[in-house]
């Protein structure tokens, strides 16, 4: 990958990496935060000045929609190019199909968290193949994220809320047999590599956020997911409800 394009601003001066049929030019750090299907960037938007350190991925399936997210990004570095030059340089859209390329943009352990925000529910059965959680994706997100990373979801399908985390509690589980399109979930037959994360209240993520440090930046994020979204802004207009769940990839006993 080349991420010069999507991130200017941390190029490293006058360096590239030459190899047999590029030359490309090195980031001062990689993207460590993938927004997957991330519509029109309100999440991205959001969270730029709130994680100024980092640089964030939004992946949209839609060229439309992440032309508009280019173009929101770069209306938005140009307004603060003088009063705050750094805001919004962290951020970037890229048009990708997540279910197919995933580990084509990311390599192993490298991002800290991801976010599904509203995916496509895909109600009909026969369709729930096209659902961006699956046995098969969370291998896939299992992979990409560091030990201790987390996954953040938020559906207003309560259904869908349920599917998902059917398939992050028993991915790895040995005590589970998984499979695509119909996951058999046995509670409490062992431990999987990914840990539900007790959340506060919707209203409370501001007793997180106050206690600071790993808790208090959740308490953030998920006020963000709930409340930034394009989404999450509708369903909250419509009265509707949201439901929130995180997923900590525990360590691997493999890893070092
Ligand atoms: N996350 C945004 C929000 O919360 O406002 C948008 C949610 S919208 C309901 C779901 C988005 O996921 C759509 O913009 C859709 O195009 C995108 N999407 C669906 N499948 C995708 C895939 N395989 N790869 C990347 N994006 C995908």
């Amino acid at each position: 990958m080349d991420w010069s394009l999507c991130y200017p601003a941390f190029v490293v001066p006058d360096t590239q990496l030459v190899t047999e049929d590029h030359a490309l030019k090195p980031l001062t750090k990689p993207v460590t935060i993938a927004d997957i299907g991330c519509g029109f960037g309100g999440l991205l938007v959001a969270l730029s000045p709130l994680l100024p350190d980092e640089l964030i991925l939004g992946l949209e399936i839609r060229t439309q929609v992440t032309e508009y997210v280019e173009d929101r990004i770069s209306a938005l570095r140009s307004q603060h190019e003088i009063s705050s030059p750094g805001l919004y340089q962290n951020i970037a859209c890229l048009r990708a199909n997540t279910m197919k390329f995933l580990p084509n943009f990311f390599t192993r352990g490298q991002l800290s968290h991801i976010f599904l925000c509203f995916p496509d529910p895909h109600f009909k059965a026969r369709k729930h193949k096209a659902r961006i959680v699956s046995s098969t994706l969370c291998a896939e997100y299992a992979y990409v994220l560091k030990p201790g990373g987390c996954v953040y979801t938020i559906t207003d399908v309560e259904d869908l809320g349920e599917w998902m985390r059917r398939r992050f509690e028993a991915f790895g589980n040995s005590g589970v047999r998984g499979e695509d399109d119909g996951v058999e979930t046995r509670e409490g037959q062992g431990k999987g590599v990914f840990e539900k994360i007790e959340l506060p209240e919707e209203g409370k993520e501001g007793e997180w956020v106050v206690e600071g440090g790993e808790k208090g930046q959740m308490g953030m994020l998920v006020r963000c997911i709930r409340e930034e979204t394009e989404e999450g802004k509708k369903v909250s207009r419509n009265g509707g409800k949201k439901f929130v769940s995180v997923y900590r990839r525990r360590k691997d006993p493999a890893w070092p």
